[in-house]
Formats: structure tokens, sequence, C-alpha cells
């Protein structure tokens, strides 16, 4: 019989055994300076993040959602790069910031070249990161919202510095990861 992971220790989790919390890896994308860092920084201190030891698993977020932990795996991807391909990724963020017209262009290639040429079919974020600088804003809501559903994508709006909507986010994440997998799970 498969053994249980013990709780306590996450080094100890075996994902081959039953019960050990499920594993996720998430890519983070998205132009130089949009805030990839400060999201992924925000999500390590989450009061989502029931991690025992934080700092011991760079990147890693465990996630406690309807009564399930879920370790998440979030992966800066480095900048102004496509990623190859499409294995191992449960879902991708893709972030640009407000206040910056470019790195919405960049977002939106991004989109196309992961729904088109990728042809993924995973879950993506598309985040809208800085919304603490409302007057500093041009990137208008309604039109990023249009691209995010043209590519069939969710779309949030964040601030990093202010963890304005960033809880949200992960949930989010974690759930339609969970949808995607077990779609009658409703
Ligand atoms: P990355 O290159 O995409 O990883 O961007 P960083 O996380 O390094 O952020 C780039 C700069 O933007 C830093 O100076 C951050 O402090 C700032 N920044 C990130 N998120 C926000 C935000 O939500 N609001 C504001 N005002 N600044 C932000």
């Amino acid at each position: 019989l498969p053994s249980t992971a013990s709780q306590g220790s996450s080094a100890e989790y075996s994902f081959a055994s039953s019960g050990a919390p499920s594993y996720y890896r998430v890519l983070v994308l998205g132009a130089s300076g949009v805030g990839k860092s400060a999201l992924i920084n925000q999500f390590m201190s989450s009061e989502n993040n029931t991690s025992e030891d934080p700092s011991g698993l760079d990147g890693i977020v465990s996630v406690m959602l309807d009564d399930e932990e879920s370790l998440i795996e979030l992966c800066n991807f480095p900048d102004e790069q496509y990623p190859a391909e499409d294995i191992n990724v449960d879902a991708y963020v893709v972030v640009f910031s407000i206040t910056d017209q470019t790195t919405y262009k960049y977002a939106a290639h991004l989109l196309k070249y992961l729904r088109n040429d990728l042809c993924s079919d995973r879950s993506i974020f598309v985040v809208a990161n800085k919304t603490d600088l409302v007057r500093k804003r041009t990137v208008e809501r309604n039109e990023a919202r249009l691209t995010a559903s043209y590519y069939n994508c969710k779309y949030v709006e964040t601030s990093a510095s202010l963890n304005h909507h960033v809880d949200n986010l992960l949930v989010g994440i974690l759930s339609q990861i969970r949808l995607k997998l077990n779609p009658d799970k409703l």
C-alpha cells in the first residue's frame, strides 16, 4: 500500500503516494518590470500559504482549498522569452503593467503565442498589475479584459505593492487548475 505523506514536513512529501498534496507548476510571464517578482513574493507571504517553512521552499506555496492541500510552484520565466513547450506546466500567469502600453502589447503577443502557436489549452490568467498607480494608467480595463476573454483567459487586476487581489489570484489559479483536471467536480 502506498504510504501517506506525514503532515508537517514538506520535505517528506512523496507526490506519488495517495494522501500527498498534488503538485502544480505555474509559469509567470511578462515584460521586464511589470511586477512578476513582486507578485511571487506576495504569493509566498500570502496568508493562504500554509507551508510551515515558506522560506525553505523557494517559489513553492502550499495552499489549502476545499480541505485539500496543493503545492504550487511559481516559476518566474525569463523576461522577453516565450516558453518552448507546454509540458510540465499547469497554468500560465501573463502579467502586464497598467501604466505601460508596451508591456500590455507584449502580454497580448504572449497570449497569441500560447493559444495559437503553442496550442496550449492550459488555464491562463491575465494579470493587470500596479493598479495603485491610478493616475498613470494608460491601459484601459475594458480593452484588456476583452483581449483576455478573446484568448479565453481569466482577467484579474492587482497591486503587488498593496497586496491587493493577490490572494484571490492565488486561490483562483488553483481552482482553475483543479477544474481543468476534474471538469466534473464542480
Ligand atoms: P519583474 O521584472 O516583472 O519581476 O518586476 P519586479 O517585481 O522586479 O518589479 C519592478 C518594479 O515595479 C519594482 O520597483 C517594484 O517595486 C515595482 N512594482 C511591482 N509591482 C508593483 C505594484 O503593484 N505597484 C507599484 N506601484 N509598483 C510595483
